[in-house]
């Protein structure tokens, strides 16, 4: 197994007791960071598990889908930890470590736009360099979604997500089929020749592929490089209902706006249904769970919307989705 640290020649140090492991779980928008971050807290067996989660939009959905377990948790929202909020992230990443007990391993969930390298830089630039040691950086990539990421204004984003990874996880790879699972395995080994990958259908890993000494290895070089900090294409917005939504008007609008908003998440208050539902939407997939009950909180609908800055008109899409809450 190759030393993954090699990628990251600033990161090379001495791994002393008082340092803090750091995985990064990053991967574009929607493409199962969450699930993958789950999945691993499952396994943790009582480890002291810390996660940073950030959502780039104002609400942070993500804190809300993570699993409680052993261990703390830190809520980062409206910005993204790669650029805007890389303060917060640091101010965190210290609010752990003086923490006691002290976590035993960090997860920090980057927000589906973030540039690993841009958040290797920050850490490594910060003050709390010396007390955080990079244990793996895990790309999710989506299998259904990833070869038209090539076509789009967020392509260069895309690649550098990949080229920054030690390791990526492959989901969706049944919705996916074979032969489009193929390709993207082409695609990733072109941008990160000899990537390890991990392939699965429903976004779970195993956490020893993840962390610790079991965890898959990468041996291509590379090296940091800052990208423009304000390069993300991407643009967000939070949309708010109290009245209960019709939910063949809801499904209608969120078609209408397939074109623009390219992620959503978040909890509708659906007409005569008394509990909450968990509304996702990634490019083509959307999917409606059960959120929950609503217990102490006002049923409501709040959802964040993503989409390509360029094209993404908060009017327009706030009008569509007013409209399907009218009586
Ligand atoms: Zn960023």
């Amino acid at each position: 197994m190759l030393n993954p640290l090699a990628r990251y020649p600033e990161f090379q140090q001495a791994r002393s007791r008082e340092m803090l492991p750091v995985t990064l779980i990053g991967g574009f928008l929607g493409a199962g960071k969450t699930t993958l971050l789950n999945s691993l807290l499952l396994q943790g067996d009582g480890r002291r598990l810390a996660v940073l989660v950030n959502d780039f939009g104002e609400l942070n959905i993500d804190a809300k889908l993570i699993v409680k377990v052993e261990g703390q948790q830190i809520e980062l929202a409206n910005g993204c930890i790669c650029c805007s909020i890389r303060d917060d992230l640091v101010a965190g990443v210290e609010r752990l470590l003086a923490s006691d007990p002290a976590p035993e391993q960090l997860l920090v969930e980057t927000s589906g736009v973030s540039d690993p390298g841009n958040i290797l830089c920050t850490l490594n630039e910060s003050r709390v360099r010396r007390r955080v040691f990079l244990e793996n950086v895990v790309t999710v990539v989506d299998a259904v979604h990833a070869l038209e990421a090539r076509e789009t204004e967020y392509a260069a984003l895309f690649e550098r997500q990949v080229r920054g990874a030690y390791m990526i996880v492959l989901n969706r790879s049944a919705v996916a089929g074979v032969e489009r699972t193929r390709q993207v395995r082409e695609l990733i080994d072109g941008l990160l020749p000899g990537a390890s990958i991990f392939e699965t259908a429903d976004g779970t890993a195993p956490l020893t592929l993840a962390l610790g000494e079991g965890r898959l290895g990468q041996s291509t070089s590379f090296r940091i490089q800052l990208a423009d900090s304000n390069a993300h294409p991407f643009t967000s917005l939070v949309w708010r209902c109290e009245r209960p939504l019709k939910r063949a008007e809801f499904s209608r609008a969120m078609q209408q706006l397939a074109g623009i908003v390219y992620r959503a998440k978040g909890f509708v208050n659906f007409r005569h249904y008394p509990l909450a539902t968990l509304y996702q939407k990634v490019g083509s997939l959307e999917s409606c769970v059960d959120g929950g009950a609503w217990g102490r909180l006002t049923p409501r609908t709040e959802l964040v919307l993503i989409g390509v800055a360029s094209n993404f008109d908060c009017e327009h899409i706030t009008r569509t989705l007013d409209a399907c809450a009218g009586d």
